[in-house]
């Protein structure tokens, strides 16, 4: 197996906590957390343990600039700034859209980490990111393109080594539950979960794609992960176990089983959560336990991805408040 350049950007291992009164509170299976929200850079959050390889990449390729596209909430681009920012390189963020009123949460940390940032407005967010790129290359800045949500091989390499870092904390639980999105995340853990012997299964709660989709990408990203770390294997879609259930009213939507989740966790444990990724998969693990769907002797490990930040866009604040 081969160990791929990297820059050390996070605070690992980040801790593995029990959850009592959660446990308690729900009366199910034992409830432990990993605290990926505390990875340390800029507010923390899963990003870190990726762009601790992608930006090594770009270091090595003679980048002077990175370039990235996601919400305007996007946890991943306030990373990928802060990481920029550390290193001295510049950072483009194509977000989606237009600008909102005023700039709170993820955004207002963006402009302080003084990333550029250009809105795709109507146009689609590929288009405007290859433009930007363009633009970037011929102006002679060198950029490099970092994808959505960090997720190719090298980024999700971050959470192989993820997965070898939890084994080597002596924890070994049944099932490891998360917010699934692009699937870096989820694509990680799996073939971290081949290469390190992880019998437990690694479940993913879709926060905007059908199960089928997210399914199929993670096998495909799981694959090349592993076929980049040098040990190639197979992994097709029946293989991901992905619950899709939870969807709401979309990426992005904050509602009551969301805003439910967010508040069982503070009011039980002192814990945050966020309102697009932590939140909806914890509802749907809530949901779940509610339904028996775990057996009540095993034990169920919550990995934090983060988000925090967009606690404070005003756009969910209102609603949180209310
Ligand atoms: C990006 C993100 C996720 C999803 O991770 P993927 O690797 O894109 O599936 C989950 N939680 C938070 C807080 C995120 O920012």
């Amino acid at each position: 197996m081969k160990i791929p350049i990297r820059i050390p950007l996070a605070y690992l291992p980040t801790s593995i906590e029990p959850l009592p009164r959660l446990t308690a509170a729900l009366a199910g299976p034992e409830l432990l957390i990993k605290r990926d929200d505390q990875t340390g850079l800029a507010f923390g959050g899963n990003k870190t343990r990726k762009l601790e390889f992608l930006m090594a990449d770009a270091q090595a390729k003679g980048a002077h600039t990175v370039i990235t596209g996601g919400a305007a909430q996007s946890n991943h681009c306030r990373q990928t700034a802060a990481a920029a920012a550390r290193l001295g390189l510049g950072c483009i963020l194509i977000l989606a859209g237009d600008p909102p009123p005023t700039s709170s949460g993820n955004l207002l940390l963006d402009l302080l980490l003084n990333a550029e940032i250009v809105w795709s407005g109507a146009k689609p967010r590929d288009q405007a990111l290859q433009e930007t790129y363009d633009d970037a290359r011929a102006a002679g800045r060198f950029p490099y393109l970092i994808p959505y949500g960090a997720s190719n091989a090298i980024g999700a390499a971050g959470y192989t080594f993820a997965l070898q870092e939890l084994l080597e904390q002596g924890c070994n639980p049944d099932w490891i539950v998360f917010a699934s999105s692009s699937g870096g995340t989820q694509a990680g853990l799996v073939a971290g979960a081949h290469l390190f012997g992880f019998k437990g299964r690694i479940l993913g709660i879709s926060v905007d794609k059908k199960a089928s989709d997210l399914q199929a990408s993670v096998a495909q990203l799981a694959m090349e992960t592993a076929t980049w770390l040098d040990f190639p294997v197979k992994f097709s879609p029946g293989d991901i176990l992905v619950n899709a259930d939870y969807l709401g009213s979309g990426y992005g939507v904050m509602g009551n089983p969301e805003r439910q989740a967010i508040q069982l966790f503070a009011q039980t444990e002192g814990i945050f959560l966020d309102p697009v990724y932590t939140g909806r998969a914890a509802a749907g693990l809530i949901d779940l336990i509610r339904k028996s769907f775990f057996d009540p002797g095993q034990k169920v490990l919550f990995w934090h991805t983060g988000g925090e930040p967009a606690l404070f866009a005003d756009k969910y604040a209102a609603i949180l408040t209310r």
